[in-house]
């Protein structure tokens, strides 16, 4: 196989392997595009990424293979534009630049101007008449390839700069005369030999040998990884390296160099928007050494800026660009990002790539589009990144706004949120109270701090990954979340804190950004997020073309009315339990689970009837029809054990036993492994009668709201964490007594059905068996992953980044499904499950039902649907249709 490809010129057809970005990365397989629809690209060739990969697997020398490629795409840009590389009187001179398949912006490197040294700069100087240019452009080369090659300190070479013009009494770059850039590269050179073992190469072709191979081992600098491990792009596609001819845009005021979109990226606005800067290299524009200007006239007008416009100062470059702009656009039939030099009047192109824009801009660019004939409503949807709808329905951070970052934990819970530190839930509840905003700052978060995180506008734990208890609740609750900031330290005695080395106390205010984990000192400013026209379209064409329905997981009166405004269309998930932890029930729950008999257990159970029969009326008012899988008690009874002595002394005037009787009993309750516990259905098998109470109030409930408002609710009633037949045939029964009892007092019937998840391995081995009795399932994925995987999924947070770092996982279990493992558990459920019973209802309720990936594995399986908490609701929908078409 080919791994060198050229471009420009007269360069033979490209062929489909370097369209590939796979292959030659977005920008190789772009700059090919480009050049053979006639674009003016300066030649070049590709190294493909396959070459990364056997360099940073292999080490050592590259092949001879390779080298002999190699020389032979030189010649042919030597050949197009007439110079010889290393030519003493008009040298060519190349850029060396990384480009992957999925563009990685800043990460990785590049060098500019290569080919000079102490007899080629001459030669550049009088073949181009412009003596200041030449060493211009050597000094620059001098100072990237130190610091991009030889790895020395870019601010040895920054500071020789700023010396030198201190000491000539100048302000700006452009005051340097041809003398004084002379001058400062023999600076540079006595700087490199005294900071590397070996003087400044001059031969050209090792030179650009460097130059690849410091671009081939870009792809495992640290920024690199830690920047795909934020954007999950996988470690093992390795990086494309583009050598190109130069062209210069620092050749005096008639030469210049820019970055542009053919749209607003921040908005989507049709306007072409862009930077540009005269007599410069690129370099210079992303850098912020020199102010950049804007590129149109409306724009400069309308920031009162002085400096002359693009469109005004070079119209004639300007009108050519935005021709191209246009030709781009209808060809990729995308906003386009571009690179673009003016080397003495005339235009060339360096790069085009679809444009990042933020989740607004990629709306309206969508619906935009469709309207403009440009692209149809399936590409709209499929444009569209799922994900980044979430940035669009919560708070965000004001992008101008200065941020102190204090540290950076798991982006855990979309959403930006300010407030002031609480360390307790209940200090959170107060202050919230009385009308503070706080942020929750815990170790790790357990099910009693509910109250608190409710309270709370936004929530921080030392430890936890991105299904902790934390994250689920803090996602489920639409509160932004960062989690396992491993670098927080607690000390709870002095309310005190410190995040590194920096000390804050209660009370103190901190913003969280819960979109990329960052936690910032003070408040910082956010933008509101609003549901915009674009929003509601590309929903509506998302839902025509879905087979998958969208359901949430909701437990509360106003998640279930969220959720409906997003779109749910039933409930996949109601967890009880967390109905139990409300401040006016505690009690009675505590009362049940620490009673020494039935008896005992009943009398609260009695009471707690009520509360919970209300809890459930007001769900199924708001989900007036729609079907709504509520789950039975799950967790181990000790999570909602009393704590402190205070609470063990209220508990004992309400049940008149002793402090010390009820810690006894709560001792009982202790448990090695709670997790694989007493818990799930095993507490349904062990104390029916809390089944039996959660059944009645479901259907008493469901009878009152049928017969109120004419619109019966259709409970499906899902056993958790069921493994055999016989547990579920059991509790049926349990469920099935309840209902009758139910409809034969209040003389009113309901359809209903009883379930289980499938979220232990025997279960999903089971399936065929389990169905006899299981009239639906849905997939626990959560608890599916942990028991498949043997990972606890409150303590994977501590090595499970590593594991994705040495790609041992792709992507967190916990957050994609894993597919290839854990999938197979799924599909041989399904297949089995459907064997027994035709039509099986299958669903996934797990936290992978609102991932875009596991969502197109759910469709691939043939689910019914996914179920994700309120704020992914939109996600799924719009992931469900991606994976529909
Ligand atoms: C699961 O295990 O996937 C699930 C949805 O239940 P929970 O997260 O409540 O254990
Ligand atoms: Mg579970």
């Amino acid at each position: 196989n080919d791994t060198v490809f050229t471009f420009g010129g007269n360069a033979p057809h490209t062929n489909a392997r370097q369209k590939d970005k796979t292959v030659t990365g977005g920008k190789g397989a772009n700059l090919a595009e480009m050049a053979s629809i006639g674009l003016p690209v300066p030649p070049g060739f590709t190294i493909a990424t396959e070459e990364c990969l056997k360099y940073l697997a292999e080490g050592g020398d590259f092949s001879d293979r390779l080298r002999a490629d190699v020389a032979e795409a030189l010649a042919h840009i030597e050949r197009t534009v007439g110079k010889g590389f290393g030519d003493a009187s008009d040298p060519l001179l190349v850029s060396v630049r990384s480009g992957a398949a999925v563009s990685m912006p800043g990460m990785m490197d590049t060098v500019l101007n290569l080919g000079l040294n102490d007899e080629t700069v001459k030669g550049l100087a009088s073949a181009s008449g412009d003596e200041r240019f030449a060493w211009d452009s050597y000094r620059r080369f001098v100072q990237m390839y130190s610091d991009v090659v030889l790895g020395l300190d870019h601010g040895l070479f920054e500071e020789a700069l700023e010396i030198a013009k201190e000491d000539a009494g100048y302000y700006a770059d452009t005051e340097m005369t041809a003398d004084d850039w002379k001058s400062l590269v023999a600076e540079y050179m006595r700087i490199v030999d005294e900071e590397h073992d070996a003087p400044f190469p001059q031969d050209p072709t090792e030179q650009l040998w460097g130059a690849i191979r410091a671009v081939f081992d870009s792809w495992d600098s640290e920024r690199a990884k830690v920047y795909r491990r934020l954007n999950d792009i996988p470690h093992d596609m390795g990086t494309a390296v583009n050598v190109q001819a130069m062209v210069f845009g620092n050749m005096g005021d008639t030469s210049a160099t820019g970055v542009a979109f053919t749209r607003d990226p921040s908005t989507g606005e049709r306007a072409y928007y862009g930077e540009w800067l005269v007599n410069a290299q690129g370099e210079d524009v992303v850098a912020g050494i020199r102010t950049p200007q804007y590129l149109t006239k409306a724009a400069r007008e309308a920031a009162g800026a002085k400096p002359l416009s693009m469109e005004e100062a070079m119209p004639e470059a300007y009108a050519e660009l935005a021709r191209l702009f246009d030709l781009l656009e209808r060809h990729y039939r995308d906003m386009q990002d571009i690179e673009f030099t003016v080397q003495q009047g005339k235009l060339w192109l360096l790069q085009t790539r679809n444009g990042k824009r933020t989740a607004k801009a990629a709306l309206k660019l969508a619906v935009d589009m469709v309207g403009e004939g440009l692209i149809d409503e399936k590409t709209a949807i499929l444009r569209v990144d799922p994900m980044a709808l979430d940035q669009l329905l919560h708070p965000t951070l004001d992008p101008n706004a200065p941020r102190d970052v204090l540290t950076t934990g798991l982006p855990a819970s979309p959403g930006a949120a300010s407030g002031k530190i609480v360390l307790d839930a209940d200090t959170a509840e107060v202050w919230a109270n009385r009308g503070e905003k706080v942020i929750l700052v815990r170790v790790e978060t357990s099910p009693e701090d509910i109250h608190g995180m409710h309270a709370a506008t936004g929530i921080l734990t030392a430890r936890g990954g991105m299904t902790s208890h934390a994250a689920v609740v803090a996602r489920g609750m639409g509160r932004p979340c960062v989690s396992g900031a491993s670098q927080v330290a607690i000390a709870r005695e002095g309310r005190m804190l410190t995040i590194g080395n920096r000390e804050l106390k209660e009370g103190d205010t901190i913003t969280i950004d819960g979109a990329n984990g960052q936690v910032m000192a003070g408040e910082v400013a956010t933008i509101e997020p609003e549901l915009a026209g674009d929003f509601g379209v590309l929903m509506e064409w998302a839902d025509r073309h879905r087979r998958m329905r969208v359901r949430t997981n909701a437990e509360t009166e106003t998640e279930c009315r969220m959720a409906r405004q997003f779109g749910a269309e039933g409930i996949g998930l109601c967890r009880t339990e967390h109905m139990f932890f409300d401040a006016d029930r505690i009690s009675l729950v505590r009362q049940m689970i620490l009673a020494e008999n039935e008896a005992g257990r009943r009398a609260a159970l009695d009471q707690l009837l009520p509360e919970q029969r209300a809890d459930f009326v007001k769900i199924f008012e708001v989900m007036a029809g729609l079907p709504c899988t509520i789950r039975l008690l799950d967790p181990p009874l000790h999570e909602f054990l009393p704590h402190g002595d205070a609470e063990f002394e209220e508990l004992a005037r309400a049940t008149g036993k002793s402090v010390d009787q009820l810690r006894r009993r709560a001792g009982e309750l202790h448990e090695f492994n709670p997790m694989l516990g007493h818990r799930g259905c095993r507490l349904g098998i062990t104390y029916p009668e809390i089944y039996e109470m959660q059944a009645r109030a479901i259907f008493e409930a469901a009878c009152e709201v049928a017969k109120a408002s004419g619109e019966a609710p259709v409970p499906e009633i899902m056993i958790p964490l069921v493994a055999t037949k016989r547990e579920l045939e059991l509790l049926k029964d349990v469920v099935d007594r309840a209902a009758k009892s139910v409809f034969a007092a209040s003389g009113c019937t309901v359809d209903y059905l009883v379930g289980t998840m499938i979220e232990l391995p025997r279960a999903a081995l089971m399936a065929g068996e389990i169905a006899e009795v299981g009239e639906f399932f849905s997939f626990g994925t959560n608890d599916l992953t942990q028991t498949t995987l043997g990972v606890s999924r409150d303590d994977a947070g501590r090595f499970l980044t590593t594991y994705v770092d040495k790609g041992i996982f792709a992507r967190d279990p916990f957050v994609s499904l894993d597919v290839e493992g854990v999938g197979q558990l799924v599909e041989l459920a399904a297949e089995r499950g459907r064997a027994t019973r035709e039509g099986l209802k299958l669903g996934i309720c797990g936290e992978h039902g609102g991932d875009p990936a596991s969502i197109a594995f759910c469709e691939e399986t043939g689910l019914d649907y996914v179920s994700a908490s309120p704020y992914r609701v939109p996600i799924a929908r719009l992931a469900a249709a991606q994976a529909s078409l």
